[in-house]
């Protein structure tokens, strides 16, 4: 479903991000790429997502190439595509239910945007997200009146209403204290296997990536370290 072939990614200033990455990734897989800050990991979801170019290599999506794609095809990749990122990236002082609606946006024209209706469709789409995250009681508050944790599950919310069939989560759980990362956690490891949603997660550490994922790639100096099953990952990876 997802395979970076041969991938670079060099920064302006002379940084290698990512040096020659060879990954593929199945449809329905719940992989953790893990690895120290500055590793790579960012820059790799990053680069699946083209919310950078690389410079090198190539990545295909469902067997299509992503790096020249633009304009409505690069539309039509990205909606497949769901972010989550660690500070949640949330329209803070709009309401959850809006925040959710958000993940509908690509499929409607510019002007119904602006206007800010939507159809019943996606009404429906975005309260059965919240219910899966068991925060259907916060669709009217405002985004910045919940917990972070709540806040991620609203994000989480989002990517479901796009129905997106990839999530790529950034250190999702980077800012939350423990139990709530295992909420957090928990409804990522649901959603995969209710939904068959492929998931890639870049987690800082290896014990939560053991807990939760089938497969770990750890990531060093924007190389491939280690890739494997959850049980044959060290402590070193
Ligand atoms: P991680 O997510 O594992 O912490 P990153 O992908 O953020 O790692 O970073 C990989 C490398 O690329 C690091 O050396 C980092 O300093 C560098 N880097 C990341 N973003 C930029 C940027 N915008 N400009 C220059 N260097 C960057
Ligand atoms: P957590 O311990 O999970 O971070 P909090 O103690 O922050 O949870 O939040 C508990 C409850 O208080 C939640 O229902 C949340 O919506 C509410 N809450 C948190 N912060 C605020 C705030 N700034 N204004 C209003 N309600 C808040």
């Amino acid at each position: 479903m997802i395979e970076l072939r041969n991938v670079s990614k060099m920064y302006p200033n002379g940084t290698k991000g990512l040096d020659q990455i060879n990954l593929s990734f199945a449809k329905g897989e719940f992989v953790a790429i893990v690895g120290l800050s500055g590793a790579g990991k960012s820059t790799l979801l990053r680069s699946i997502n083209r919310l950078h170019d690389i410079s090198e290599g190539d990545i295909l999506i469902g067997g299509s190439s992503i790096t020249q794609a633009k304009g409505k095809q690069l539309r039509m990749i990205r909606r497949n595509i769901g972010m989550i990122f660690q500070s949640f990236n949330l329209v803070k002082r709009t309401s959850v239910l809006r925040n959710v609606l958000a993940g509908r946006v690509g499929y409607h024209s510019t002007l119904r945007t602006i206007l800010g209706r939507f159809p019943e469709k996606d009404m429906n789409l975005a309260f059965g997200a919240l219910d899966r995250v068991n925060i259907i009681e916060k669709a009217y508050s405002r985004a910045d009146e919940l917990s972070g944790g709540q806040q991620q599950r609203v994000a989480i919310a989002r990517v479901l209403a796009q129905e997106a069939k990839i999530i790529l989560a950034d250190e999702p759980v980077a800012s939350l204290d423990p139990l709530t990362t295992k909420q957090v956690m928990d409804d990522l490891k649901k959603i995969n296997q209710e939904l068959g949603i492929t998931t890639i997660i870049n987690l800082h550490y290896v014990d939560l990536a053991r807990q939760y994922a089938t497969r770990i790639v750890g990531l060093r100096a924007g190389r491939v370290v280690f890739d494997g099953p959850v049980s044959e990952a060290t402590d070193e990876v």
